[in-house]
């Protein structure tokens, strides 16, 4: 008999899919051990006794079952400690939701708990539902920077994230007035070292020492002009299409949604 262990944690539902007959397979970032998988049995039968519990960025405090050498652990107990029902209601911001748990599962290894991330979640999370609360329309404005924050974090705790401070080939210290250069092995340069790249403004680097100062909400408080959050966006984009190699299907959905809502 292969040995089995009972493991409790908070987690955070990344993503389901169908399994087998009437169950599903449970992405999960767990809070003291990082991102497992496991089965929900009879997940899909019509006494789904998991309720709301398995719906995107939901937080469940779980119990489940490891076996040496599997992959897949048994999911056995599953309660809901909160959903995301306000944000679900909007397309958009379930997208983006979406967008945020594919980066967790794409950015971080299984079976490694990372505290900070599991943190990020949650006051990322938060910080839409207080948005939504107040309005969709104050929602869906502060889904860009909100966005940014959350992909800027990412990289900086799966350790991809240049520092913007100085060259990674000389080691001079960025003159804070002027652009420095994002090299295409994705190290941050100064332009004297590298010929060729993207310029990153000094507007762009002060949103990025921003976002890892503050909180979401002081972030967003700071009404960091559009096409600065933009600008940040896109350097995320590219900081990560070099760690994933593949574009992230959910960023597509989520941009799509969100130019439809602003028809
Ligand atoms: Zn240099």
């Amino acid at each position: 008999m292969p040995l089995a262990v009972l493991h409790t944690s908070d987690a955070f539902v990344l993503r389901t899919y169908d399994y087998g007959e009437g169950h599903k397979i449970v992405v999960l970032f767990t809070r003291l051990d990082g991102l497992i998988r496991a089965v929900a049995h009879g997940a899909r039968s019509s006494k789904n006794k998991y309720g709301a519990a398995l719906e995107l960025l939901s937080e469940v405090a779980i119990t489940y079952r490891e076996r040496e050498g599997r992959d897949l652990a048994q999911l056995v107990t599953c309660d809901v400690k909160r959903t995301r029902f306000s944000a679900a209601a909007d397309p958009a911001t379930l997208a983006m939701l979406a967008y945020w748990a594919e980066l967790v599962s794409e950015l971080f290894p299984p079976h490694q708990a990372n505290d900070p991330v599991y943190r990020l979640l949650s006051v990322g999370c938060e910080a839409i539902e207080r948005r939504l609360s107040t309005g969709l329309d104050e929602a869906r404005q502060a889904q860009p920077a909100l966005a940014a924050y959350v992909e800027t974090w990412l990289l900086r705790l799966a350790g991809f994230l240049p520092s913007w401070r100085q060259c990674a080939r000389c080691g001079a210290f960025f003159d804070a007035e002027q652009p420095a250069r994002l090299a295409s092995d994705g190290t941050p340069a100064c332009r004297s070292c590298v010929s060729a790249g993207r310029d990153i403004g000094p507007l762009t680097r002060r949103a990025y020492a921003a976002i890892q100062r503050f909180g979401p909400d002081e972030f967003l408080g700071q009404a960091v002009p559009t096409h600065v959050v933009a600008d940040v966006a896109e350097v995320n984009s590219r900081l990560m299409q070099a760690v994933v190699e593949r574009p992230l299907k959910s960023y597509a959905v989520w941009q799509r949604l969100r130019a439809e809502t602003l028809e």
